[in-house]
């Protein structure tokens, strides 16, 4: 067992953890307050070629491994969680979706703007109804005079309706499979299409730089060719890609927990109560020992998953127990972080409390640990 990260690995660590540091730690918290995305930080990344890298180099990609793209989310998510996320639902979903089964014509004109960092992606599949039953989706396809038309709203979704946001992956459904069950297709819809808008920004408690909006399909016209993979075959297609998600938001998980351990280690170091540094008590280095020992094993859990992606393996299980424990893991954090920095802990001025909002996120989205439990349930059951 080899756990030595190769050296294009260590590289982009390097890099990525660099432009955390410098251009994206600084203005964290001025994101936060202002609710805007940073797109000249995106512009930036895509330059250093952060967006694209398990991309091929012809999409405009870096042509590395997904472990490489992993470590690159944590670093950026460690700066800063909103623009972590935007980088997660840009990368694992639409961009994994159009690398995977796009056709050369969708990879040339609809993922290699994405790759570069030029444009970002959304994907679409939660609805009012369709939260963790998927199968409940509603938006429908139906072809007409070599156009899909699409009717339906989608809702949550994460990066739709940015200035530089060029389109966004829905699952429709196109008809009933002879047992009844929905038939689901994928579809390209292009950012400013007619019949096709967003709703208002919601305003979150967290992540507030990343925009999430309602999408509303009001007799949208697409073109024939816009559909994605075999049309048959569209639950499997995005379950495929939650699973590449799944690992995107455990190393992003992992990102925030190691920020909170960073804030929470250098505030106990400094911090002095009955004459000595809080650090010194036990029961704060403690938690320290804790929280240290469990982003450490979540970590590994996050780098063996996108690992065991990379060789072509069956990750759902390490996928499902990485994301689990990583936005677990981060939640704990956050709890003894907020106990370690005392009163501190909960004013607006230390971004300890901004993290404690954060966190909760990681629970609910991409599956909540309701689901990543039922599904681990199920495997070790056999249900
Ligand atoms: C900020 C944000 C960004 C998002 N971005 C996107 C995006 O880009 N694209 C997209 O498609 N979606 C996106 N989502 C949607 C997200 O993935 C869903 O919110 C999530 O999957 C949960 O669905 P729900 O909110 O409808 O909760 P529900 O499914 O209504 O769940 C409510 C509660 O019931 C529990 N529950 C439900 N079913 C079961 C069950 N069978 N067993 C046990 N417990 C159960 C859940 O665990 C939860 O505790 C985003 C959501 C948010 C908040």
């Amino acid at each position: 067992m080899d756990f030595k990260l190769s050296t294009e690995q260590e590289m982009i660590r390097a890099l990525c953890r660099n432009f955390s540091k410098n251009e994206i730690m600084p203005i964290a918290e001025e994101l936060d307050a202002t609710g805007q995305f940073p797109y000249e930080v995106w512009k930036k990344m895509g330059d250093l070629g952060i967006c694209g890298i398990p991309f091929p180099e012809e999409c405009g990609g870096g042509g590395l491994d997904w472990l490489s793209m992993i470590i690159a989310i944590e670093e950026i998510s460690r700066g800063d969680a909103s623009l972590g996320t935007s980088l997660v639902d840009s990368v694992t979903l639409p961009m994994n979706l159009l690398c995977t089964l796009g056709t050369e014509d969708q990879k040339k004109k609809w993922l290699m703007p994405l790759a570069t960092g030029e444009k970002i992606g959304a994907f679409g599949l939660t609805e009012a109804q369709a939260g963790s039953d998927t199968s409940a989706i509603r938006t429908r396809a139906v072809l007409k005079d070599e156009e899909w038309v699409i009717n339906g709203t989608k809702q949550f979704i994460t990066n739709a309706g940015l200035k530089h946001n060029s389109l966004v992956i829905i699952a429709a459904v196109t008809g009933e499979e002879e047992r009844g069950r929905k038939k689901v297709s994928n579809f390209i819809v292009p950012t400013g299409v007619g019949g096709y808008n967003f709703g208002q920004k919601y305003n979150k408690m967290g992540y507030r730089s990343s925009e999430t909006r309602e999408l509303i399909f009001d007799d949208c016209h697409i073109p024939k060719e816009n559909i994605l993979g075999n049309p048959d075959k569209g639950i499997s297609q995005f379950l495929m890609a939650l699973q590449t998600s799944r690992i995107g938001f455990a190393a992003h998980s992992v990102g925030l927990a190691q920020a909170i351990f960073d804030v929470s280690l250098s505030y106990a170091r400094e911090r002095e109560q009955f004459g000595r540094a809080i650090s010194k008590f036990q029961a704060v280095q403690f938690k320290l020992a804790d929280m240290a020992m469990e982003v450490e094993l979540a970590r590994l859990m996050v780098y063996k998953a996108a690992w065991q992606k990379d060789q072509g393996q069956n990750y759902f299980a390490a996928s499902t127990f990485a994301k689990l424990f990583a936005s677990e893991t981060a939640k704990r954090c956050a709890d003894r972080g907020v106990q370690i920095h005392g009163g501190y802990g909960l004013m607006d001025e230390y971004p300890i409390s901004r993290y404690w909002r954060e966190v909760k996120f990681e629970e609910i989205l991409d599956g909540t640990s309701e689901i990543q439990r039922s599904n681990i349930a199920k495997r070790v059951l056999k249900l």
